[in-house]
């Protein structure tokens, strides 16, 4: 078996859609080095600029954490981790030990916000009734998590916000717009895309990376593993879309990467024209598509349904 491609060693990982065989050092290296060069692809992060990482204290996160700090220490960048807390018994809180303890190893300052705090409920309340929600349990969460971090992020004096998302989540986010008929949403996908009426940016440093990649980055680097997993998870079409690229990249070793070229060259046609798409939310003013925020649209179902818990019934029952 050929050895390392860089420096001859004994190989550990092998890039399938560039053929590159790399030693566990060498590999290592890689991911920062690959992660540097999307950064600067796509100016993510500028001079001086403050970046705040989502940190939610699972491997993907805790890792761009790790990758972010080391690159930007030296720079001038001020590195914060921010992380939420949805409020869900018994889950969040060995993940969030987790960050606790890597940003204080970095010497990174660690912010915590909760749902509660900003929102007025918790996770556990808001999906304690029985009932239709318009979307999973994780595309509600997720509607709340990011405004949650994008908060967070303005209060440390962020104006960027970097996530952990790699190449597995940039690809399945593009076929479930398509998927659902939401090509406006497309341009907001642009890595480049900034938005003048919205302070902060938002950068996916590891868009460029494999999920294995980085799995594989994270066990090389001794990260902590969340053994809890939280009791809502339920992604909907997001886990059919993830298995079925899955078995099309063992199937065509590669695929998931050019479909990765494939979405950005698209999502540049609509990247021009989302702006014009976006307009103030009438309640908090933060950028939407139609008028009124998911974040406003869905408080207002949650809050409906904890009143009318709350109300006793007109025919005298509980
Ligand atoms: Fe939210 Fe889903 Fe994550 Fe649970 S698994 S915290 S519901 S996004
Ligand atoms: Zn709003």
């Amino acid at each position: 078996m050929a050895g390392c491609s860089v420096c001859g060693g004994k190989p550990f990982y092998t890039r399938r859609y560039s053929g590159e065989v790399l030693c566990a050092s060498c590999f290592d290296v890689s991911i920062v080095e690959k992660t540097r060069r999307t950064i600067s692809k796509y100016k993510m992060i500028g001079p001086q600029e403050n970046v705040a990482v989502a940190v939610s204290g699972g491997k993907d996160s805790l890792s761009l954490l790790k990758v972010l700090a080391g690159l930007y220490a030296s720079r001038g960048n001020g590195i914060v981790a921010v992380s939420v807390d949805e409020g869900v018994a018994g889950y969040r809180e060995e993940a969030l030990s987790h960050a606790r303890s890597l940003a204080s190893e970095l010497g990174v300052k660690h912010l915590v916000v909760s749902y509660k705090e900003m929102f007025g409920f918790s996770l556990d309340e808001a999906l304690d009734w029985e009932g239709e929600r318009e979307a999973s349990s994780c595309s509600f969460c997720g509607v709340f998590r990011r405004r949650a971090i994008d908060e967070a992020a303005q209060r440390a004096g962020a104006s960027v916000v970097a996530t952990a998302h790699n190449l597995d989540d940039f690809v399945q986010t593009f076929m479930m717009n398509l998927m659902h008929g939401d090509v406006t949403r497309l341009g907001w996908l642009d890595p480049s895309h900034t938005d003048a009426s919205f302070p902060l940016r938002r950068v996916k440093p590891f868009m460029e990376l494999y999920e294995e990649e980085v799995a594989l980055y994270a066990h090389q680097a001794g990260v902590s593993l969340q053994s809890v997993s939280c009791p809502y998870m339920h992604e909907g079409l997001r886990s059919e879309v993830r298995d079925y690229l899955n078995i099309m990249e063992a199937n065509h070793p590669g695929l998931k990467n050019v479909l990765l070229r494939s979405s950005l060259d698209v999502i540049s046609h609509y990247a021009v024209n989302s702006e014009k798409h976006s307009v103030p939310c009438a309640k908090c003013g933060r950028p939407s598509s139609s008028g009124l925020c998911s974040v406003c649209r869905m408080k207002a179902t949650v809050e409906e349904h904890v009143k009318s818990r709350a109300e006793p019934s007109a025919f005298g029952g509980g």
